[in-house]
């Protein structure tokens, strides 16, 4: 799979010429990178299994881990999937297009490796019109997990994608950056009690609103080899810069403190430090290398920055990299998922 990537540039003249170019690629069982409005995704059609096989093989994604399938309309929902509930159709309404994904039961037209041989399928609408033309243009569903090397953090920008898996995809539309920055909240909705298995930018007390109870199905901790999951995506280590990533939670003072601590012990001889963290905190410590993720008390602006401040501090060359996670609302919206993300891809995790 050495091949050469096209890159296909977004202006406002050629929308349509690039869709439809992107959307042959997709017909003929290729495999194209396009922006959705939560990350890159990396799309192939969803029905087709050996186009489907491609996209694991790009990723060096485990062949357990499922993919989400995207939709440009609710009809597409009825070729894939059963028994669409009341509950889950006032979701749809309510959150579609956008960053909810739902699982289904499935019908035997999704092949076993789009689902991993589940009997149940993952499904969203996207909120982004390059993705929705996209997919209307291909006429058929496109399964699209991030387009990064498994393991590593999302893409955000079309940069990211080609620095990733140029050469082993067949094309990227570059839309440029995407909105929200983390990937899409998965809500299971085929048991009686629907189960939050990844949270995102939809909250759970967004989705309580509509369902009455919601179980928690996620962990903010890899979860260890052999133990059993839900959710089989929740088991890999997951957004990982290659630099040791080191995550500051507590107060903000005490963060602060224990930031400058930690700049000191570790920035020793020739050992560089690079910091992930808020404007605030920027104005008290400082290191060799450091992003600026947006104020502590803007979420939104900390969830669309967090992936690239990852990907930026791994290419500086440092030793460590230290995380702020003393972000202003953390227990709800998507204050939660950039929380989760962040843990997740520490190698420490440092509670105040
Ligand atoms: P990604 O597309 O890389 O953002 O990952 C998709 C996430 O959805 C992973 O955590 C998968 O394990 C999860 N997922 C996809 N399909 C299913 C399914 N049928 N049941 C449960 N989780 C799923
Ligand atoms: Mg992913």
């Amino acid at each position: 799979m050495d091949n050469i990537t096209r890159i296909f540039q977004i202006e406002s003249s050629n929308f349509d010429e690039i869709i439809s170019a992107a959307a042959q690629i997709i017909k003929q069982g290729g495999t194209v990178a396009f922006p959705t409005e939560t990350v890159y995704g990396l799309g192939a059609d969803a029905l087709n299994p050996e186009a489907v096989q491609k996209i694991f093989q790009a990723k060096g994604r485990p062949q357990d881990n499922p993919l989400i399938v995207h939709i440009a309309d609710t009809e597409q929902l009825d070729v894939l999937a059963k028994e669409v509930s009341d509950s889950t159709r006032n979701l749809m309404d309510a959150f579609w297009p956008g960053p909810l994904t739902l699982i289904f039961r499935r019908r035997d037209i999704v092949p076993d490796v789009t689902t991993c041989g589940l009997d149940t399928v993952a499904v969203r609408m996207p909120d982004n019109p390059v993705a929705i033309a996209l997919i209307r243009q291909a006429g058929t569903p496109i399964a699209a997990p991030s387009a990064n090397i498994s393991g590593r953090p999302s893409p955000t920008t079309a940069e990211h994608v080609i620095a990733d898996l140029s050469g082993r995809i067949d094309a990227v539309i570059d839309g440029g950056p995407v909105r929200v920055g983390v990937e899409s909240t998965v809500l299971d909705m085929t048991s009686d009690i629907p189960v939050l298995l990844r949270p995102g930018e939809v909250g759970v007390e967004q989705i309580r609103e509509y369902v009455g109870e919601v179980l928690i199905g996620y962990t903010d901790t890899q979860v260890g080899a052999g133990e059993a999951v839900r959710s089989p995506g929740l088991k890999y280590t997951h957004y990982s810069p290659e630099t040791r990533l080191v995550l500051v939670r507590g107060t903000s003072s005490a963060v602060v403190d224990k930031i400058s601590e930690l700049v000191r012990k570790y920035g020793h001889g020739n050992s560089r430090v690079g910091l992930l963290v808020t404007d605030e905190t920027a104005e008290q410590v400082s290191a060799d290398e450091v992003f600026l993720l947006g104020s502590r008390y803007d979420t939104s602006a900390i969830a669309s920055n967090l992936f690239a401040g990852l990907r930026h501090l791994d290419l500086k060359d440092v030793d460590v990299i230290i995380a702020d996670g003393s972000i202003g609302s953390d227990r709800v919206g998507v204050g939660v998922a950039v929380l989760n993300r962040l843990k997740k891809a520490a190698d420490e995790l440092i509670e105040l």
